[in-house]
């Protein structure tokens, strides 16, 4: 993932703005006060010394940023046999329904970059969060071809996409100040897979791409989509661990949240992605950097199979509150010994005892009739 802050800078102008601008160029014409967004690096200033290739590569991003040579680094491949499932609380989704008044999209030489000017800022909550977490900003990483691109790795398979939307804790005031703590920020986490249309919600998305080939430009939507119109439906299973942003400063604060469904999108919509070019104007063909070591980290796995479970236990007669299970299985045992006389199939009993086994009447009745056959034999 990548960070930035968003700075509002007011300024006059007027007529309708191109689609295409350079950042704090401004449109010309008449009067009219508009929101010109400045995407800013979090790492201002050192923007431009990291790339995906050579020396600028990943491999040797830990050279100038310490915490790229961490132990909870991201992206990792998730193991989905090795990962721990768990019945989190509901995430909360707040704003992701209302289409922003102001959406922009700038080519920053790195990836694309989604920033909104909304009435109602998109927060999350819940699930493996504590607190409130604010929207960003929304961004990209693809590969060269359709069979890789994404960063976190499923059972070591590569999306040819994935889209990072980056929140900030609410109470660390913004992403910059949110990366000095270990809870500072939360993505989600969308792979995408090939379908063989092409997805119209994603229609003005791509087109806008064209206007932003070169980096450091940036383009306005005419129609801004909402966030839940660029995510997949399900939002209930996902994998969840402790990481780090994919490019430097590489700060362990992030929690990540990646989702289990993907976006589809067609092949001529992932591939206008690597049309854009880099800040040396090359083409931005990749931008993903290689899984790290998981460590001591643990996945969870948010799921309502273990629900499942306990609506099929509810099946059975509910046990008395205040029970222990171990007493209640010995209660149990102890009430199959009782029955174990009246069982004729039951091991226990001594099948060579043939007085024993007979009712107490029949017993008494073999009585009657041997005292009778004495009386008789001695009457006789
Ligand atoms: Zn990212």
């Amino acid at each position: 993932m990548t960070a930035t802050t968003t700075t509002t800078v007011t300024t006059t102008s007027g007529g309708h703005c191109s689609k295409s601008y350079r950042r704090g160029g401004g449109c010309g014409g008449g009067v009219m006060l508009i929101a010109s967004i400045l995407v800013l690096s979090v790492h201002y200033g050192h923007a431009q010394d990291f790339g995906y290739d050579g020396e600028k590569g990943p491999s040797h991003w830990g050279e100038q940023y310490n915490s790229c040579t961490g132990k909870h680094q991201s992206p990792i491949n998730i193991n989905s046999l090795d990962v721990k499932k768990v019945n989190l609380p509901p995430l909360v989704f707040q704003g992701f329904n209302v289409a922003p008044k102001e959406t922009n999209l700038t080519n920053n030489g790195h990836t694309v970059v989604v920033t909104m000017d909304s009435e109602v800022t998109p927060t999350v909550s819940g699930g493996p969060l504590a607190g409130m977490y604010e929207y960003s900003q929304l961004h990209f990483h693809w590969g060269d071809n359709d069979t890789f691109g994404s960063e976190d790795m499923i059972d070591n398979h590569r999306f040819p996409m994935e889209l990072h939307i980056v929140f900030f804790k609410q109470e660390y005031k913004n992403a910059r100040t949110a990366l000095n703590h270990p809870d500072g920020l939360t993505v989600l986490a969308f792979f995408y897979e090939i379908a063989p249309v092409d997805n119209p919600m994603y229609d003005e998305f791509i087109a806008l791409l064209g206007n932003v080939t070169g980096s450091h430009l940036s383009a306005r939507f005419e129609t801004p989509p909402s966030l839940k119109d660029l995510l997949a439906e399900d939002l209930l299973h996902y994998y969840t661990y402790d990481g780090s942003l994919t490019t430097p400063p590489c700060s362990e604060v992030v929690t990540w949240i990646d989702f289990k469904e993907p976006i589809l999108l067609s092949h001529a919509q992932v591939q206008a992605f690597r049309a854009l070019e880099d800040e040396e104007g090359h083409p931005l063909t990749h931008n993903f950097r290689p899984v790290q070591p998981l460590g001591d980290r643990v996945v969870l796995y948010n799921t309502d199979e273990l629900i499942k479970q306990v609506e099929l236990d509810e099946e059975h007669p509910p046990e008395p509150e205040g029970v222990d299970t171990n007493k209640l299985d010995t209660h149990k045992s102890a009430s199959e010994e009782a029955k174990s006389p009246k069982d004729p199939s039951n091991r226990k009993q001594p099948r060579n005892d043939a007085v024993s086994i007979l009712p107490g009447t029949t017993r008494w009745t073999l009585l009657i009739v041997a005292l009778t056959l004495i009386s008789t034999i001695v009457q006789c």
